[in-house]
């Protein structure tokens, strides 16, 4: 089967890993593991997705084996998803009907979407030379987005990856929702709790809190 390469689904092309990035072995054994059990999956570094000339960046941690691992687009078919696209139709920032799958038709207005991690890991945790090593593409992203004026990470581990990209000490920038840090350029990081299905089913992220987010985001990017 042929799948087109990450920076062709790209809004930021130049930005992309190819789709076979040999620079984390462990990701990349998960990967070929992937490919040759579920061959009509995406199994692949997982693009941007949304505004080129977005003011709000996302950043969320790495693909979901059955959503963006799957689809080939952030965020997209699984449990975190149905949160953070419901939120961005709802402040605007998305247009269109959600559905799963990355042929919806779904359009982000003003907004995009970035992994910290680009490819799947297992058991959901990438581990620290893995977040290193694929930072170099994250910073690619955010300096091909000169519109960027706020930076929304959800999850610590996207919060650290995101403060150090944005030349922010990531220890004296502390993790919390609701936190706020202003770059040396000018840009805000506003971290979120991860809209995960762990964190939604304990409770410790709801719809509302993570509304505040956004609401706040729109705030600041005004
Ligand atoms: S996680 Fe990033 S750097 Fe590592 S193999 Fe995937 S695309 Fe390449």
């Amino acid at each position: 089967m042929h799948f087109a390469s990450p920076a062709d689904r790209s809004p930021i092309p130049q930005a992309e890993a190819p789709r076979d990035c040999p620079l984390c072995p462990r990701l990349v054994r998960f990967r070929e593991a992937c490919r040759a059990e579920f061959p009509e999956w995406w199994n692949a570094p997982v693009p941007a997705f949304g505004d080129p000339d977005a003011w709000l960046a996302i950043i969320g941690l790495a693909p979901g084996k059955h959503g963006a691992n799957r689809t080939g687009r952030p965020f997209t078919g699984d449990y975190a998803g149905d949160l953070l696209y419901a939120t961005l139709l709802k402040f605007g920032l998305a247009k269109g009907a959600y559905a799963g799958d990355s042929a919806d038709g779904l359009r982000l207005d003003g907004a995009i979407i970035l992994n910290a991690v680009k490819c799947l890991p297992p058991a959901n945790k990438p581990e620290p030379s893995e977040i290193a090593t694929c930072r170099n593409y994250l910073e690619a992203g955010l300096a091909t987005l000169p519109k960027v004026r706020v930076v929304v990470a959800l999850g610590q581990i996207a919060h650290v990856a995101s403060a150090r990209a944005l030349g922010l000490p990531p220890s004296g920038t502390k993790f919390g929702h609701a936190a706020e840090a202003v770059a040396p350029d000018g840009r805000i990081l506003l971290s979120s709790y991860h809209c995960s299905r762990y964190n939604q089913n304990t409770r410790k992220l709801d719809a509302p809190m993570f509304e505040a987010i956004f609401e706040r985001a729109l705030a600041l990017g005004d």
